[in-house]
């Protein structure tokens, strides 16, 4: 039987018969831990369809494509075009959609799966140098899709999901947790790729809040507030909000408004008090 091809060996062999080398440019780490690409499919709520961002050789592609109806993943490196189309050929259920996901027309194909399949998420290892453009795209075009599986650079992820309080927590952090539950699955080591990266990566699971008051242009309001809140982490809230709204006065009558005292620093708020702040504004 043939292998998975997540095992180190095989992906050794696939790369020297195409004479492919990882390419740094596309944040190329090729997964080499079989149970830990297994673990990831059969976490990531994929039944019904499921959307990769950046197959690579398939190593994660595979085993979606065991798990859900349907796998719909875009990848930019054209010279995988005959690796995958020889790797994933056991597999009748996966349409590679050769395109940067960044300019891909997302809202057509998450209306088109859920019409066909039912629920649509996402799962992918994300190539590093575009986490936060990829997953702000889903959180603000594709509120509809609930689970989001996804491995990050681990202090990335740690940052998606600090608690307030925490040297982490800042304005990503409470981007994320307004829209999210957000839950760290679990650790994956360097030694986890190939070629290997200098960092640790983790896995995170973004499951997105059944109830949300906030219209779209609302919440790019509240995002722009948040991060001038967080702007200068060592000064107050009240400094923040001073240089922001360009008024004491206001800062101070907002802070009162909204019960916070005026030396709270924003990393001490957390996502309720912030909303609380930005409605009293
Ligand atoms: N999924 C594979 C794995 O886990 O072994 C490869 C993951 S690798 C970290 C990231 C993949 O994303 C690479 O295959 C890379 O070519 C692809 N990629 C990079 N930029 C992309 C983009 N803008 N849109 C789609 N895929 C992209």
């Amino acid at each position: 039987m043939t292998k998975w091809i997540a095992t180190p060996s095989r992906t050794k062999q696939i790369l020297a018969d195409y004479g492919l080398h990882a390419k740094k440019g596309y944040g190329q780490n090729f997964l080499v831990d079989p149970m830990l690409v297994e673990r990831c499919a059969q976490e990531a709520h994929a039944s019904d369809a499921v959307i990769e961002i950046g197959p690579g050789i398939g190593s994660l592609t595979e085993q979606l494509a065991r798990v859900a109806k349907h796998v719909t993943a875009y990848e930019v490196d054209h010279d995988l075009e005959k690796v995958l189309a020889d790797t994933l050929s056991p597999y009748d259920n996966i349409e590679i959609i050769w395109q940067d996901f960044l300019t891909c027309d997302l809202r057509a194909k998450v209306d088109e799966l859920k019409a066909k399949y039912g629920s649509v998420s996402v799962c992918a290892n994300l190539p590093y140098y575009i986490t936060t453009p990829v997953l702000f795209r889903l959180f603000e075009e594709a509120p509809d899709i609930p689970y989001i599986t996804v491995m990050v650079q681990k202090e990335v992820g740690e940052r998606f999901a600090a608690a307030v309080n925490t040297a982490d927590y800042g304005a990503l952090s409470v981007e994320a947790q307004t829209l999210y539950d957000v839950k760290k699955l679990f650790n994956v080591p360097a030694r986890s790729f190939n070629p290997s990266p200098n960092v640790d990566s983790v896995i995170i699971q973004f499951a997105r809040h059944s109830e949300q008051t906030m219209d779209s242009q609302d919440l790019q309001n509240f995002f722009t507030f948040v991060k001038a809140c967080f702007r200068q982490r060592r000064k107050t809230v009240y400094n923040n909000l001073r240089d922001y709204l360009g008024s004491g006065e206001q800062a101070l009558a907002v802070l009162a408004k909204a019960g916070v005292d005026q030396r709270t620093r924003a990393q001490e708020l957390s996502t309720e008090q912030l909303r609380k702040l930005y409605e009293c504004l």
